[in-house]
């Protein structure tokens, strides 16, 4: 057992020496199987929420009417969720109402793939009621019960279902595939926030060729906002294969561009994306288009960033093309300035210095001055600077 399972062991004894059972659940057995790292520990439990806050001294709230109780104990935090089956859906993605139960096998059948579907005892026994182990060796995906009510329940496990695909390697099962299809257009239904997320994970993992090739396959992205020319986005798939993005700004940007978008503003709103993400996508999408064009210059450094810079570069290397990682790098350590508030005069007091009034000349003037300085055609100094102007304004 890793070392992230047997530091919560004790917590899993507590609950049994309380007369309840215990087990770890989720994503960490999951990865533990698979000899993955493991990030967040699951435990669920037969006790009710109201008896795990009995059991342990210092609990917290989090998610009590789903039977989330977050327990800390010895400088640790253990999500503990009470056994639960779920109701009928609303809007195709929450369940109206959560029951919670006293049985293992209820709670397990509620979750999506059989791969996610594993409770491992404190002795170290897997409970696999659905073969998830045969999944497992036989690397597939395969929704736990019948795929059409699954994805029909919740159509997020859709996009779940393509982004496991995708991080580990696994090949859908052809029922579940038929189901993923049939069931894509509730895509539409689910919040897009929840929908990035996925695709996010998709695109980033190291085996996204394939889970990006299961979701043309299936057609979901008919229902994603701008996507819908398929055709456009199977250009993704020529990028070399075992290719991986360096991060989620080059993916995307990738993205957008392989759409034609050449200002993806308008649908990364729609995507409802974080302003500072949506920025940093269009820097890279900017910058890609200017360096098919030309070289980068140090105007394209100062204004879309080093790393936007870098991001195409790494892009371009993957697909065989020359690279200028060097030159963007000397260019990089000459620039005197990263942003305007840099220039060591303000523009207020070189309108003092020269008497000039507020108006257009100070906006230009100031403009020219901070080009020049990117351009290293003028040292940012007063001295400089107060000559400079002294000459143009001649
Ligand atoms: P990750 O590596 O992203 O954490 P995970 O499988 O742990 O993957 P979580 O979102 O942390 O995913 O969920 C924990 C567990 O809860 C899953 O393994 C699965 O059993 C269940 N689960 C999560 N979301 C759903 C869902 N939409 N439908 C059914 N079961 C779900
Ligand atoms: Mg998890």
């Amino acid at each position: 057992m890793p070392a992230e399972f047997v530091e919560a062991l004790p917590i899993l004894q507590k609950i049994r020496n309380a007369g309840y059972e215990a087990y770890f659940v989720g994503g960490s057995v999951r990865d533990v199987l698979l000899d993955r790292e493991i990030h967040d520990v699951d435990i669920a439990t037969s006790a009710y929420p109201a008896e795990t806050k009995r059991i342990f001294e210092h609990t917290i709230d989090i998610g009590i009417e789903h039977g989330t109780v977050l327990v800390l104990e010895n400088g640790g935090e253990y999500e503990v969720t009470t056994f639960r089956t779920e109701d009928v859906y609303v809007d195709y993605r929450r369940p109206s109402h959560v029951n919670f139960v006293r049985q293992l096998s209820e709670d397990l059948l509620r979750r999506d793939f059989t791969i996610n579907a594993f409770a491992l005892a404190e002795n170290g026994d897997v409970i696999d009621l659905y073969h998830g182990l045969d999944d497992l060796e036989n690397r597939i995906l395969r929704a736990v019960g019948t795929p059409q009510d699954r994805f029909n329940e919740d159509a997020l496990r859709i996009m779940r279902g393509l982004r496991f695909a995708a991080v580990l390697d696994f090949e859908l099962a052809s029922e579940t595939f038929v189901a993923m299809k049939s069931h894509a257009h509730l895509l539409e239904k689910i919040s897009i926030e929840r929908i990035f997320i996925e695709l996010d994970k998709l695109l980033t993992a190291d085996f996204w060729q394939k889970g990006f090739r299961d979701l043309l396959a299936i057609s979901a992205a008919d229902y994603l906002p701008g996507f819908s020319d398929a055709q456009k986005l199977a250009q993704l798939l020529k990028l070399p294969e075992g290719f991986v993005f360096t991060n989620s700004v080059q993916a995307w940007g990738y993205l957008l561009h392989s759409l034609g978008y050449s200002d993806g503003k308008f649908l990364l709103k729609k995507w409802k994306v974080s302003k500072d993400f949506a920025g940093q996508v269009t820097h890279f999408l900017t910058a890609y288009q200017h360096r098919k064009a030309a070289a980068f210059s140090s105007e394209d450094l100062y204004h879309l960033g080093l790393s936007s810079l870098t991001l195409v570069e790494e892009l371009l290397a993957a697909q065989g093309a020359e690279t200028d990682f060097e030159r963007i790098c000397a260019l990089s350590d000459a620039l005197q300035i990263r942003e305007r508030k840099e220039i060591v005069m303000t523009a207020g007091q070189i309108m003092t210095a020269f008497d000039i009034k507020p108006g257009p000349e100070i906006g230009e003037l100031f403009h020219e001055i901070e080009l020049a300085i990117v351009r290293n055609q003028l040292e940012n100094s007063e001295t400089a600077i107060l000559n400079y102007v002294k000459d143009v304004r001649k």
